[in-house]
């Protein structure tokens, strides 16, 4: 037990001085090579393409080759020409309105104290300042997701979203520009209050990303983080909320589950995997 307590120390201590040393020495180059506006604003939109498009086509190259489909959560696939759309359209909305408001968020950044020079903050600092984005940006999506899911705002905001009955991952992003803007607050707000440095933002970005891809995947692995992670939602969670009509869905929050726990917006979804575990076949699909 002593021995493994220790490994696992000398482990933790030794990633962490070996990614601080390898943070440090990209963090010197970038800014002796860039200026604080480029790296904030056109660093982090090709960041957030590179990350987005590099998680994100892996899934519909998997559901054209039918590969790993014992894992799919549903049995329907989207057609070459609807996953097309959702990268053009992904691409004018990453373009015309993501990085705009990069540009145009960036005086707010800095005036809220976001900085991208050295020295960098400690793990501590990155972690806690992560851990509570995440924590913030489910509490704002669960509410303002809900919010979507009226009537007026569903028909001519949300359906977008909604336009992909079976998800998979390049969908995460696919929404109205209205709904970007409204629900990308959720995610800025948290980094827009407490000024972090760069890197803890793009750390943020990156986690953001691969979690709502994830998320939107259609696919539910053995490895699926889900399945380690007490209250996290992952794939099988949100699938849930796109495969049913939109006054039924439930499963608003981005990222945890108990926040539909606490409001019961999950009822509807536990129901489903009580009925799964006894055996009995449910289907609720759209089209029923
Ligand atoms: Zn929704
Ligand atoms: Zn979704």
């Amino acid at each position: 037990m002593g021995l493994w307590s220790d490994a696992l120390a000398h482990t933790t201590l030794y990633l962490g001085v070996h990614c601080h040393t390898l943070g440090l020495k990209t963090t010197t180059y970038l800014i002796t090579h860039f200026s604080d506006f480029q790296l904030a604003c056109l660093g982090s939109f090709f960041l957030h393409e590179s990350v987005f498009f590099f998680s994100g086509l892996p899934f519909i190259y998997l559901e054209r080759a039918g590969l790993l489909s014992k894992y799919k959560i549903q049995t329907k696939n989207n057609s070459p020409a609807a996953q097309e759309k959702c990268i053009t359209r992904l691409l004018l909305y990453h373009f015309g309105v993501n990085l705009p408001v990069m540009i145009f968020s960036y005086p707010v950044f800095k005036f809220m104290g976001m900085r991208s020079s050295l020295p960098l903050p400690s793990w501590k600092i990155i972690f806690t300042q992560v851990l509570f984005y995440f924590i913030l940006e489910d509490f704002v999506f669960y509410w303002g997701h809900r919010v979507l899911h009226t009537k007026w705002l569903y028909k001519h905001v949300h359906s977008v979203h909604h336009e992909y009955a079976t998800p998979f991952g390049l969908t995460s992003e696919y929404a109205h520009p209205a709904e970007i803007l409204f629900l990308g607050f959720a995610t800025i707000v948290g980094p827009a209050i407490t000024g972090p440095h760069l890197i803890t933002l793009w750390l943020w970005m990156v986690l953001r990303v691969l979690e709502t891809v994830e998320a939107h995947c259609g696919y539910h692995f053995p490895w699926s983080l889900s399945n380690f992670i007490p209250l996290y939602g992952g794939a099988d969670f949100h699938d849930y909320h796109h495969r049913l009509l939109y006054t039924k869905s439930g499963n608003y929050s981005s990222t945890f589950t108990y926040m539909d726990w606490i409001f019961g917006t999950d009822k509807g979804y536990r129901k489903l995997k009580e009925l799964k575990k006894a055996g009995v076949e449910e289907s609720s699909s759209k089209e029923e």
